[in-house]
């Protein structure tokens, strides 16, 4: 499987600094092509959807939320329709900071996964224990409950989708899971997947995201660990992601 790299700038850039990041971006893909051999794909906030959709060259663009239904009276949310007009193929689906900020929940995560898979978009369904639940020895029960939350009592296997591993207590902080105790948990997603859908989900791509940076990515894109990595702090300078995706 090739590796899965996605920039997840969260609520960072204006339209403005978007373009001069794609500008860039583009500058590096062009000067130095990356062909087929990453899929990588690019989250920039809402309003810079558009701009970055139009411009971007060796990249996938991806939305960082979504609203499960098509229209309505739902001040402030974005609807399936409006991304699909925008070139969007993927969109997170329970980042954490949606899990714990905002407090979603996975009854409405999974109306979110099934809206989008429901429009043609890839989901990428994150999940992660916190520190708290971790030092409990809780990992493994966590992952569980919120991959059966959105993916539980199917009858098929619903479509092409990402899983990432995000432990909370990685994201933002500098401070990584190890490749080891990243391996054991896509492993134990992994079979939760087999487990649910047999061989049909061997081909989803489960990634890591916790701190990866250009000189860590490798520990963890590898067989054995996980199949990719999304990628927050380090993906909003251009040639810092562009340096990652090549060392990945
Ligand atoms: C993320 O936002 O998904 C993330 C992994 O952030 P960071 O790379 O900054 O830890």
């Amino acid at each position: 499987m090739k590796p899965w790299l996605g920039a997840n700038w969260k609520m960072h850039k204006t339209v403005r600094e978007a373009r001069e990041y794609v500008a860039r971006w583009n500058s590096l893909v062009e000067e130095s092509p990356l062909g087929e051999e990453a899929e990588v794909v690019l989250f920039p906030p809402f309003t810079a959807l558009a701009a970055v959709g139009e411009a971007l060259v060796g990249a996938s663009l991806g939305a960082q939320d979504v609203y499960p239904e098509d229209q309505g009276a739902f001040t402030g949310e974005i609807s399936p329709l409006m991304l699909a007009e925008l070139g969007v193929r993927y969109v997170l689906v329970g980042h954490s900071e949606r899990r714990h900020i905002l407090g979603e929940e996975d009854a409405f995560l999974r109306r979110k996964f099934d809206a989008l898979v429901a429009r043609g978009f890839v989901p990428v369904l994150c999940v992660g224990e916190t520190a708290e639940e971790r030092r409990a020895g809780r990992t493994e029960e966590v992952l569980l409950r919120q991959l059966e939350g959105v993916l539980g009592g199917r009858e098929a296997f619903p479509g092409t989708f990402v899983v990432a591993y995000e432990p909370v207590w990685a994201i933002g902080t500098g401070t990584p899971a190890t490749p080891e105790d990243a391996a054991q948990a896509v492993a134990r997603i992994r079979t939760y997947l087999h487990g649910r859908f047999g061989a049909a989900a061997d081909g989803v791509p489960v990634v890591y995201g916790g701190s990866v940076d250009p000189e860590n990515v490798g520990g963890f894109v590898r067989p054995g660990v996980s199949d990719g990595a999304l990628v927050g702090s380090k993906s909003l300078e251009a040639d810092v992601f562009y340096r990652l995706v090549r060392n990945a």
